[in-house]
């Protein structure tokens, strides 16, 4: 599904056939979880392939590796250059990018001195489909930012993320809502959570959850739009009498909520925020939205 005899990947400064890189078992990262990555997506606009927000992702990146002590020494501006050219080596416009960071030959658990860098891209449709989802809240709390970067995209935090999700998922439900460490709602395993509610906006803010580069193009399109949209703290309660809800990332794009738990969001799909936010992301990640004031119903 990722690669197949042709597909080129980068390895440490080398375009080189996927099928031919070798990773060795004594990766500190493999055992660890010590290294940290990106999900980036390219689309085929009018332009040729345009990557979204590259630069963001590309700072985040760098900052993972920073917190973690990673050595990595490529610019922002090196990073966009090598992901195009993958995408060209690949023959691919619309894709999804995995840049990976991961050290070298340790196992102790000091961050080792040398790391491996690798970037993968593939075409991926919507991570979470285009369906409603039928959302259940973990059992399993997002990780404690006393504990952990949780701002930074560090492979071993997605233990959590691949708790969570076969939790629910075993239990028949699309996919999972995690509370903070304080109760509140945080996220979703691999995205971040916005309620409508009286024909406003909230979403929890930036301090025990992922800062998606989604989110906030979302709370950036909104204040061009004239929507109200606040960050603020929620109980699951109180997301239990939304309106209407729905996730960003950069995988699963906007897709909205069905239900949560047992509660079902009453206002339907299509007059909803949501979905115009999701119409206007399609149209902003191909450099086609022209900013206009929404007529909120
Ligand atoms: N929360 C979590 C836990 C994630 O893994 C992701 C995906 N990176 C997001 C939110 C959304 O982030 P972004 O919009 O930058 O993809």
């Amino acid at each position: 599904m990722y690669y197949n005899e042709n597909t080129i990947v980068y390895h440490n400064g080398e375009f080189v056939k996927a099928k031919d890189i070798q990773i060795s078992p004594y990766n500190q990262s493999l055992h660890y979880g010590n290294g940290v990555f990106e999900g980036i997506r390219s689309y085929d606009t009018d332009c040729g392939a345009k990557i979204f927000k590259a630069e963001a992702h590309y700072k985040r990146l760098k900052h993972g590796a920073k917190v973690m002590s990673i050595p990595f020494n490529y610019s922002e501006k090196e990073l966009i250059a090598i992901s195009y050219k993958l995408l060209e080596l690949n023959n691919l416009k619309d894709a999804y990018i995995r840049p990976l960071i991961t050290m070298g030959e340790d196992m102790s658990l000091k961050s080792n001195t040398q790391s491996l860098f690798t970037m993968q891209c593939w075409e991926w449709g919507q991570y979470m489909g285009d369906q409603l989802l039928r959302v259940k809240t973990s059992k399993f709390q997002r990780p404690n930012p006393k504990s952990c970067f949780v701002e930074a995209k560090v492979t071993g935090h997605y233990t959590n993320s691949v708790l969570s999700t076969n939790e629910v998922k075993s239990l028949g439900y699309d996919e999972a809502l995690l509370l903070d460490m304080n109760g509140y709602v945080a996220e979703c395993s691999g995205a971040n959570v916005f309620m409508e509610k009286d024909n406003k906006l909230y979403t929890p803010p930036k301090g025990n959850i992922m800062p998606g580069i989604t989110r906030s193009t979302i709370i950036e399109m909104c204040k061009e739009e004239n929507i109200s949209v606040e960050e603020k703290l929620f109980t699951l309660e109180e997301f239990k009498e939304a309106d209407s809800a729905f996730f960003t990332g950069t995988a699963a794009e906007v897709i909205g909520l069905k239900s949560i738990d047992e509660y079902v969001f009453p206002k339907d799909w299509k007059p909803s925020i949501g979905f115009q936010l999701m119409r206007l992301y399609k149209e902003e990640v191909l450099g086609k939205r022209h900013k206009k004031i929404l007529a909120v119903k």
